[in-house]
């Protein structure tokens, strides 16, 4: 079976057959650098991760871009107040959106190496690319897809051919008119043409000289011109969140395709979104987990990854506690069972074949990682020999990134908050309060440790 990818604008699995032969380029959006990542965001970073990593894994060489947008960019919601939510935080902490770009940059590197991302081969910032964008702005304007009313200027989408195609939106549709039916572009010719310059308020820190004044780029063409400069008019696949669809990803197809007269992605990825505990997140309900909050509760990235891993990048995901407290102990399992394999019997290549051939079919059928983590699973424990059972983790460690040969078993780093509780179930017990003490060896329990008494010495803190 050959790779095969669930194309979002043709609504099926296709083939991946790459437009230069053994070579696959792909573009991903990424992170506004204003805040933390949260788990939303690193899950479908890890779209971007899994695709590359099974790429290689199937024989292609890969060249990945993933921007970096480092001047914000008017986000929907907050159309009607021209907000940059780089400049917005940066006011808000007192330091200039530089400074806040640069920390947040530097953070979402070290969540990406603490998730086991491959590097992307390029992180090309928005900042440094506003003279691209202006380079495509014109060239619309020069086909006469682009217009000027007042300080701003629009992209006509009647000038794209086959706009919607991707999302399904419809011209006059409704969708786009009501999330940009708002006073500062009452006179865009029609509620789906969208901003390609806006002209800069006095003071405003990202702001650059342009044919229409001093000004900034709208958010849709920071991405068309970051992926044409680095993998041309065509390239094999985008990906993003679902969320991103519409009406960016729309909007970034149209406008390179109308400017380059080439097609742009040949197929489009796009995780499905993440709710916690069955919601939304958001800052009022401080769901908004990061990988320290994670951390701080006894869950390891590799924990998350593996979580993540056990559902299709296309199935939306529902975060809880409790889920992944069970993956968690999954995890556990099979890294346990890689480490010390079960007496092995003789050695049967063609069993090690089936498991390799299972792996395979499942990585490569759009990604299906739940189905190769089944087989991980089935494989480690279906007696092989050590070392054949080690050569087969070894090869879908490739894809997995999961370190399931570091060794199980080793000391789990326990959170400061486990060992309070550990502390107070020690004295419980020395005040002979068994009651308290099993209680609070049940909340030990539900932070994912188990905890064991050894003779008179300290207690001992396992992790689940
Ligand atoms: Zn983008």
């Amino acid at each position: 079976m050959a790779l095969s990818l669930y194309d979002t604008a043709s609504r099926k699995k296709v083939p991946f057959a790459p437009r230069q032969p053994g070579r696959a380029g792909i573009y991903t959006c990424g992170p506004t650098v204003y805040r933390y990542a949260h788990i939303g965001n690193l899950r479908t970073y890890l779209l971007t991760d899994l695709l590359v990593r099974t790429l290689r894994f199937a024989g292609f060489r890969t060249f990945a871009v993933q921007n970096i947008t480092d001047m914000g960019h008017m986000h929907e919601e907050a159309l009607d107040r021209v907000e940059d939510k780089v400049i917005a935080a940066a006011r808000a902490a007192g330091k200039t959106g530089r400074e806040i770009a640069e920390f947040f940059t530097e953070a979402f590197f070290r969540d990406c190496r603490r998730m086991h991302f491959l590097p992307a081969d390029v992180y090309p910032k928005a900042s440094a690319h506003v003279p691209e964008m202006i380079a495509i702005a014109r060239e619309l304007e020069r086909k006469g897809a682009a217009y000027r009313e007042g300080d701003y200027v629009y992209f006509d989408v009647t000038r794209a051919e086959g706009y919607g195609g991707l999302s399904g939106a419809q011209l006059g549709g409704g969708e786009a008119a009501s999330r940009t039916d708002v006073s500062i572009h009452r006179h865009k010719r029609r509620p789906e043409d969208f901003t390609l310059w806006l002209p800069a308020e006095p003071g405003r820190e990202f702001s650059w000289d342009s044919p229409w004044g001093r000004g900034w780029p709208g958010w849709h063409v920071e991405c068309a011109a970051m992926a044409i400069k680095y993998l041309g008019p065509e390239f094999d696949i985008h990906a993003g969140g679902v969320d991103l669809r519409f009406p960016h990803h729309e909007n970034s197809r149209a406008m390179a395709m109308t400017a380059t007269g080439g097609r742009f992605a040949s197929i489009w990825l796009h995780a499905a979104h993440l709710l916690v505990e069955g919601h939304k997140m958001s800052k009022s309900l401080k769901n908004e987990y990061t990988l320290d909050d994670l951390e701080s509760r006894g869950v390891t990235p590799m924990e998350f990854r593996y979580y993540c891993m056990t559902l299709h990048y296309r199935t939306p995901m529902n975060f809880t506690w409790e889920g992944q407290a069970a993956a968690s102990r999954a995890f556990s399992r099979l890294k346990e069972a890689v480490a010390r394999p079960a007496a092995g019997g003789e050695a049967d290549p063609e069993a090690a074949d089936r498991f390799r051939r299972r792996f395979r079919d499942a990585v490569e059928d759009d990604l299906n990682l739940p189905r190769a983590i089944g087989v991980a699973h089935d494989t480690a424990h279906a007696g092989l020999p050590a070392g054949a059972l080690r050569e087969l983790a070894s090869e879908w460690e490739t894809v997995l990134g999961l370190e399931l040969l570091a060794g199980a078993g080793e000391a789990a780093p326990v959170p400061p908050e486990v060992k309070e509780l550990a502390a107070r179930r020690e004295s419980a017990r020395r005040a002979k309060d068994f009651a308290e003490a099993d209680a609070l060896r049940a909340k030990i329990r539900e932070s994912g440790f188990e905890v064991t008494d050894s003779g008179n010495g300290p207690a001992r803190l396992r992790k689940l």
